[in-house]
């Protein structure tokens, strides 16, 4: 007779606020099947990292089909293009639809294709491995694939205090941009000055946006990778320079914009959705954060660490932050 091993791990069944994340300790754990990594098979995920998808629970004009376990389930049935990061000791990588029909992040255990598990240096320690794989190669996407951004360039990242931020700052000093940074506390622009922004500005500050244009001698900024576009969308058309591009990375709802404004400067507004990234750009943008691994400059930056059995709390905090300081990460 086989023994099936129980694990514990977040479900969510109904549509609702953060309280919709449930804890249950009897969920069976899953088995690699083939080409996926039997390495990681009876090893424990040590911190998924927490990313603020609300909109997988929180609308209930998606349909959700069945019961699923954050977030790989869901990728089944109702978003086929979600994957889940991880960390375990050693390793850092994701879960994905062909891998991981049954399990997700949130969870002891997981499977995941061979392709998607990486060795994560010595230097890095396991909660680093949760902060790799959403924030950096959401960030990569947004500079390189989308805005491609080029040296000698000016980059904002509008909201580089937490996980794609500070990736963000990071990636674009490494690739010889000129950086600039926002953050809503004093706390959060100097953790994006530690992080290679060349300049922080507070984007709770009413004049900011008029001290950005000052601070690039009023040409404008050629890239910006923003994180709250339905409060800056039209903003940030006002600081871009001619031909300067603005990659729409987090939004919360609508906004107004004179389209105009994009004609009068030739700029472009670009949607970011880094599930739609090929396995070429999967491949591209891995090798860029492995070299940054090696040289150093790619150090992720962990912000509150929470139990598994807090992470309706956790996603409650992401919401309600006073400020953020790196990326959330749960703990098993
Ligand atoms: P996070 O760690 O919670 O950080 C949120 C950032 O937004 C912080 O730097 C915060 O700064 C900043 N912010 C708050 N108010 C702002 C304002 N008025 N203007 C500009 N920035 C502001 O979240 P994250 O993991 O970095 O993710 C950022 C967003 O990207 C989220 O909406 C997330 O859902 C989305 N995302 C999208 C993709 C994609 O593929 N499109 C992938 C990953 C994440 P303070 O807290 O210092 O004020």
């Amino acid at each position: 007779m086989t023994t099936v091993k129980l694990m514990r791990a977040i479900r969510v069944a109904e549509f609702g606020g953060p309280s919709v994340l449930k804890l249950y300790s009897d969920i069976p754990a899953p088995s690699p099947g083939q080409k996926q990594n039997a390495e990681l098979h009876g090893k424990s995920i040590t911190a998924p990292g927490i990313n603020s998808d609300l909109c997988l629970w929180s609308e209930p004009s998606r349909n959700l089909h069945s019961v699923w376990i954050l977030c790989a389930k869901a990728s089944a049935s109702v978003y086929p293009w979600i994957r889940c990061f991880w960390s375990y000791r050693g390793c850092w990588g994701w879960s994905s639809v062909s891998s991981a029909t049954e399990t997700g992040g949130y969870a002891e255990y997981a499977v995941a294709s061979e392709d998607a598990v990486h060795r994560l240096p010595d230097s890095l320690d396991f909660c680093q491995g949760a902060a790799i794989g959403v924030p950096y190669f959401t960030a990569y996407r947004a500079l390189f694939h989308k805005a491609h951004a080029k040296a000698g360039e000016t980059a904002l990242i509008h909201g580089a205090s937490g996980g794609v931020g500070i990736a963000a700052c990071q990636l674009a000093r490494a690739f010889g941009l000129k950086v600039l940074g926002t953050a809503g506390t004093v706390e959060g622009m100097e953790l994006v000055l530690k992080n290679g922004a060349h300049q922080a500005f507070n984007h709770r500050e009413n004049d900011y946006v008029s001290k950005i244009k000052e601070a690039t001698n009023g040409q404008g900024v050629n890239v910006i990778v923003e994180m709250l576009s339905n409060v800056n969308l039209d903003n940030d058309l006002q600081m871009l320079s001619y031909g300067g591009r603005v990659t729409i990375v987090g939004c919360r709802g609508p906004i107004e914009i004179n389209p105009r404004d994009t004609m009068i400067k030739e700029s472009s507004i670009i949607g970011v959705a880094l599930f739609f990234a090929t396995q070429e750009e999967t491949a591209e943008c891995a090798a860029a954060l492995f070299a940054g691994m090696e040289a150093g400059w790619l150090r992720p930056v962990v912000g509150p660490k929470y139990p598994l059995e807090k992470a309706s709390l956790a996603h409650e905090d992401i919401i309600n932050s006073p400020g953020a300081a790196g990326k959330m990460v749960l703990m098993m």
